[in-house]
């Protein structure tokens, strides 16, 4: 029963909880219909356009309805009108007015919203131009209940005041020539100035006060007045940063729009990934180069200038070879050294250079006639060394006897009397001798090549080198 009881007093305030949150969420939603008044020819701050509000001051006002819940109408009006509007009381906001102490007994000024100054326009003629600023008995052009009026009356009494309802009827008047001077907001002037065919008919020549438009609601409405305050408060500084701008242009801060930084970021890194791609590139094409420098190098590192043929180092690369190591095996390898006889004579019968081209000749026959040749090279000098292969001594002789009856011959030149003979020492490598060093069978062939030498030169001395390392001579072919 107790359970029961207590069942009932939950739920009814709950119930009542629930009743009490919608009221206040309805209160909160359902407030009253602010009015706003201002002028319906204050351009670019508050004027009608075929009977739509619009202005700076308007687009504050619809988003402090927006932001803070709070319906919104707007009583657009001649300037004065809007004053006495105020007068009669209500809720009233007025949009946006300068302080003064006539407007100060009628109205209670809520906070600052937007700086606006005013300045003396004066028709753009030399003789009015000569006179700056205003003096006694000078008939300036001003909005009828407007600050200006106000300010001119008080300040410069003896100046007599041309009114107009409102600022396009104004601007309108100064453009048919009814005044030439004119008191009006800057912004304002600017905006109307603007839409003219000749925007410079009148000119600024005194910027006369710079002041604060405030929001002001009728006088001792203290709950209005907090409201509006406190309504005020809530809009943030950026979306009045982007009115103004909107309608006066007059904003410094641009309003980054949200693909800006993404765009960046995406430039950026598209930019690095290009630039890491080319730099490998670069790097790559580079590295070819290098290593195409480094093989030729190395091939000149192996290559007898002169002749083209490998040199001392590039004997020694060969005879590291496989084929040179299976022929040493089988026995099969032959080791011509060659000499050219008198060489000296010919350099100094013909000299150095024609020297040279022999030599040169006598390398291009080898290269061509000798093909069977594992190796061809220049030790230096007149001195060069072939390897080639040999099935026994007596195949040796007959390559070694071709080389000297045949190719080097070659060499001469018949037209100058110029004959070349060589002395060519022949070693057959026996299948015995177990892994020679090339420094010792081009020892023992030079040993055969002088022996050569000795016997009357032009001719092969032929020996073989067994695994006693010791050499015997046969058939000395005699030129
Ligand atoms: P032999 O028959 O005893 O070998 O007599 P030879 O004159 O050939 O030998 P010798 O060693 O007396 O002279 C070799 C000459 O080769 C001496 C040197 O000036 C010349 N010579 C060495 N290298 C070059 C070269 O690259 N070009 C030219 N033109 N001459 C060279
Ligand atoms: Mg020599
Ligand atoms: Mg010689």
């Amino acid at each position: 029963m107790h359970l029961l009881r207590l069942c009932r007093f939950v739920c009814s305030v709950v119930v009542f909880a629930l009743g009490m949150a919608q009221s206040v969420a309805l209160a909160e939603t359902d407030k009253d219909t602010i009015i706003v008044t201002n002028s319906h020819s204050w351009k670019p701050f508050a004027f009608s356009e075929n009977g739509i509000p619009k202005g700076l001051l308007v687009d504050y006002w619809k988003l402090f309805s927006e932001i803070n819940n709070t319906p919104v109408e707007f009583a657009l009006s001649d300037w004065n009108d809007s004053l006495i509007a105020m007068q009669e009381g209500g809720r009233k906001v007025h949009g946006g007015l300068l302080y003064s102490e006539s407007r100060d007994e009628y109205l209670d000024y809520v906070l600052p919203l937007f700086e606006i100054s005013t300045t003396l326009y004066v028709v753009n003629d030399s003789e009015e131009l000569k006179t700056q600023g205003v003096l006694p008995g000078m008939v300036v052009g001003v909005v009828r209940g407007g600050y200006e009026e106000e300010f001119l009356k008080t300040r410069y009494p003896l100046v007599s005041t041309m009114g107009f309802d409102n600022n396009a009827a104004l601007i309108q008047a100064a453009r048919e020539g009814k005044i030439k001077r004119m008191l009006v907001d800057t912004q304002v002037a600017t905006y109307y100035l603007l839409q003219q065919d000749n925007p410079n008919r009148f000119v600024p020549i005194d910027r006369m006060y710079q002041k604060m438009l405030y929001a002001a609601v009728p006088a001792g409405n203290e709950l209005l007045l907090q409201e509006v305050e406190s309504g005020i408060k809530n809009i943030p500084p950026h979306e009045i940063d982007r009115i103004k701008q909107k309608w006066l242009n007059t904003s410094k801060t641009t309003q980054i729009p949200d693909w800006f930084w993404p765009l960046v970021g995406s430039v950026l890194f598209l930019g690095t990934v290009s630039y890491i791609i080319l730099l490998k590139q670069a790097v790559h094409r580079k590295t070819r180069a290098l290593k195409a420098l480094n093989s030729k190098l190395e091939e000149y590192a192996f290559t007898d200038s002169l002749t083209g043929l490998m040199n001392r180092r590039g004997l020694d690369r060969n005879f590291a070879s496989k084929r040179v190591n299976s022929m040493l095996k089988r026995g099969q390898l032959g080791v011509l050294m060659l000499d050219v006889d008198h060489f000296k004579q010919i350099n100094d019968k013909y000299g150095h250079l024609k020297g040279d081209e022999v030599l040169n000749n006598l390398g291009r026959a080898l290269n061509n006639y000798l093909r069977e040749a594992v190796a061809i090279s220049r030790l230096g000098g007149e001195e060069f060394c072939l390897l080639v292969p040999a099935e026994d001594l007596h195949d040796l002789e007959v390559n070694a006897d071709y080389v000297c009856r045949f190719i080097v011959p070659q060499a001469s030149q018949e037209g100058i009397g110029l004959s070349v003979t060589a002395s060519v020492g022949a070693l057959l490598v026996d299948k015995g001798c177990k892994d020679p060093s090339l420094e010792a069978l081009l020892h023992h062939a030079d040993r055969l090549m002088y022996q050569a030498k000795e016997n009357g030169r032009n001719r092969v001395t032929l020996g073989s080198l067994s695994n006693q390392q010791h050499h015997r001579y046969t058939n000395q072919i005699s030129a």
